[in-house]
């Protein structure tokens, strides 16, 4: 991102979209990679697979999935409450994809992409999207890199051929990777370098992960970040770019149809290439707990946090994802969460406390539980209780009241979420880029509805294993 690296990720999880998932087969489309995203699930399995050869249109006036001749797919979600489109393209490439010794370059790309074709100069493309009444930005996960305009409808079809443009016609020259190589370097050390939290985490994401590359920064370490030339910047864009590894997402007051049209009229015209095949490393066991302790003069709060691998919606079993996410919200999802009424409210040990579940990822998910102490207040003290607010979650089912009430906050959470146009074309994106389906996306509350209070209790007992966690604190350094 111009502006950050996947910042909000952590936050999203796969959403909620109304409509029945009655699929039929649309027009038929050249056949796609052999490694395309996995058929649709559970009640839909008997209906076309959305990969391979096959374009299928979902729920009546509903999303719409199409794929073109060179095997980009296409997801169309109308949404006609104002005449706006937010248009994005997802590159099935990000920090996994990383050569080893080359940490950072999918996210370094993704700047090189503001950077002009032949017909548009460096930063001309940003530009142009502004006269015209846009906004665009991009960014990179470890699983995908997106690019994005949000415009007035009838602009569609300019950004549309702003984009296939760069998709093909990039100007990698010497000068433009070096210029940028300064700004990520840069951008780095704004966001790590001076912010010990983003650096306490950057650390345990590493030891968590062992060699999985999930433990690299997206933005890269520095020093592989400056072994990144213009040579490296070509092979990548050779073997990741191209509409056989992206997808577009257009949200907004269109219909299906009329986007499949423009689609291939811009998009259409890039030829497939063959690609670099993805790697997909193992997640070595991990044996021992691992701690990780940072003092570091910037800090400003004390903080203990602790992260655990765990099953993600794509790589968990049926179920496991979506208890997981009622866990957190149990656990600690906002005030009424019993991390937060536990540490905070009844025992005083910390000023504040709760925890995240992120599930959308292609491989393992992470679980991370923290709490700010209050002043004079020992890091052990601290742990000891959260240790034993997570004790409880492994002996008992939550009771019914409170099991109901935090379904309830995050089912219309995600509801509420629909109202953002923007929040809906991320939530597909992300959803189908780590492999998932549209199906997926749309069943997601009634699955929620489905978690029992002995689901939550299980995963809790099952994935929250403190031997194999990270935990860290972050310590003010006083001179
Ligand atoms: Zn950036």
């Amino acid at each position: 991102m111009k502006n950050g690296v996947g910042a909000p990720l952590a936050a999203i999880a796969v959403i909620v979209v109304a409509g029945l998932a009655t699929y039929f087969a649309g027009r038929s489309e050249a056949p796609v990679e052999a490694d395309a995203p996995a058929a649709p699930l559970g009640e839909v399995a008997s209906a076309p697979e959305l990969g391979p050869a096959v374009s299928a249109v979902v729920g009546e006036g509903g999303v719409a999935e199409f794929m073109l001749d060179n095997g980009m797919r296409i997801l169309v979600i109308p949404d006609h409450r104002a005449p706006v489109v937010t248009h994005m393209v997802w590159y099935r490439v990000g920090g996994v994809d990383d050569p080893f010794g080359l940490s950072g370059i999918a996210h370094f790309f993704e700047h090189l992409m503001f950077k002009g074709t032949e017909k548009i100069a460096p930063g001309d493309l940003s530009r142009i999207v502004a006269r015209n009444g846009g906004q665009d930005n991009a960014f990179t996960g470890h699983d995908f890199t997106a690019y994005y305009q949000r415009i007035a409808k009838d602009r569609l079809p300019l950004v549309m051929e702003l984009e296939a443009d760069r998709m093909e016609n990039l100007n990698l020259s010497e000068e433009n990777v070096a210029t940028e190589r300064e700004v990520v370097r840069e951008e780095r050390n704004m966001r790590v370098e001076s912010d010990p939290t983003a650096q306490l985490r950057e650390q345990m994401s590493a030891a968590l992960f062992l060699s999985h590359p999930y433990g690299r920064p997206v933005i890269g370490w520095d020093e592989e970040i400056q072994q990144i030339g213009r040579q490296e910047a070509i092979d990548f864009y050779t073997h990741h770019y191209a509409p056989n590894n992206a997808m577009l997402v257009v949200a907004g007051d269109v219909e299906p149809m009329e986007v499949l049209d423009l689609a291939r009229e811009t998009y259409g015209l890039v030829p497939a290439r063959e690609l670099a095949p993805r790697a997909h490393p193992a997640q070595p066991p991990r044996l021992s707990e691992t701690r990780i302790d940072l003092a570091h003069a910037d800090a400003r709060l004390p903080m203990l946090s602790r992260m655990y691998r765990v099953p993600s919606y794509k790589s968990g079993e049926p179920g496991t994802a979506e208890a997981l996410d009622m866990l957190t919200a149990i656990l600690g999802g906002g005030a009424t969460s019993r991390l937060y009424r536990d540490l905070v409210v009844e025992r005083q040990l910390a000023v504040s406390a709760g925890s995240y579940y992120d599930g959308s990822s292609a491989s393992l998910g992470e679980f991370g539980v923290y709490a700010y102490p209050r002043d004079g207040v020992s890091f052990e003290q601290l742990e000891a209780a959260m240790d034993e607010v997570l004790a409880e979650m492994f002996n008992a089912p939550p009771e019914t009241g409170e099991f109901e009430r935090a379904r309830t906050r995050l089912v219309a959470a995600h509801t509420y979420e629909q109202d953002s146009q923007f929040a809906l074309a991320m939530d597909y994106g992300v959803s189908l880029t780590v492999g998932l389906t549209v199906a997926d996306v749309q069943t997601w509350p009634d699955r929620i509805e489905q978690v029992t209070p002995e689901d939550v209790q299980n995963v809790a007992r099952t994935y929250l294993i403190k031997k194999e966690a990270v935990t860290g604190t972050l310590s003010p350094l006083t001179p």
